[in-house]
């Protein structure tokens, strides 16, 4: 039978899904504070309003993160892991998990093999129903840290649910249900954030020292702007799949 025949199925098309069940756990990886918040800040707060725990875990310590060539840098990275928390307290409220940070150098994270072991531990500690990262494949991607941390958290993964991959942890293995990639290079899962927009961005505020640097958000209007395109962003993403504000990611569902 030929693929294309009128009425049969185009084997090719991707097959989009739509509102996971609310999951008991989740953690979300992010190459540096903000970086969660931008991907999936409002995914991760419907899911903490329905009683979903919801972890961070980011790689680096956000040490490059400023146009000040003569910023304290120790000063900074303290402020950045207090803002990190402060995000994730507005996010998920009473929901709020732990927040780890592995302390890697901004701007030189490498995917190594004892870097896969650090991240396979905190999921073996947490044991979260769904991870969420960083797509590596997406194309035309500059910004190494956020191609590292994702193949560090599919890496991570890979070793958390196989008993005989660092045995050293002297940790139970564990295996997700589910992993999300947002800046996804093919998305294939639609999230309907619809509600939870105004939450994301109040957890995005919580990145004080970003405003300049990533945001361009230094006096009131640039705020507003910053606002305006982060919510088009969602805005759009849900009028192109049926809803008012969606977030969109990559599904893989065979762990
Ligand atoms: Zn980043």
């Amino acid at each position: 039978m030929a693929a294309n025949e009128p009425g049969q199925p185009d084997p090719t098309a991707t097959l989009i899904t739509h509102d996971l069940p609310v999951p008991a756990s989740a953690l979300a990886i992010g190459a540096h504070p903000d970086d969660v918040e931008f991907g999936c800040g409002a995914t991760l707060a419907k899911w903490a309003a329905a009683g979903c725990v919801v972890h961070h875990l980011v790689l680096t310590d956000g040490s490059k993160g400023t146009w000040n060539a003569d910023a304290d840098i120790p000063a900074l990275i303290a402020s950045r892991q207090g803002e990190q928390r402060e995000a994730a307290r507005r996010l998920s409220g009473a929901n709020a998990g732990e927040v780890v940070f592995l302390g890697q150098v901004d701007g030189e994270l490498q995917a190594s093999l004892a870097l896969r072991g650090e991240v396979a531990r905190v999921i073996r500690q947490l044991r979260p129903q769904i991870v969420l990262g960083h797509d590596p494949w997406k194309r035309y991607r500059l910004h190494p840290d956020h191609r590292e941390a994702g193949l560090l958290a599919c890496d991570g993964i890979v070793a958390a649910r196989d008993p005989h991959f660092f045995k050293e942890h002297g940790l139970p293995s564990h295996r997700p249900a589910l992993l999300l990639l947002w800046e996804a290079d093919e998305p294939d899962h639609v999230e309907d954030v619809t509600g939870f927009v105004e939450t994301k961005l109040h957890a995005l505020e919580a990145h004080e020292s970003q405003f300049e640097s990533t945001m361009k958000a230094v006096d009131p209007d640039e705020l507003a702007a910053f606002r305006d395109r982060i919510s088009s962003r969602l805005a759009g993403l849900g009028a192109h799949y049926g809803v008012r504000n969606a977030e969109v990611f990559k599904r893989i569902a065979d762990l």
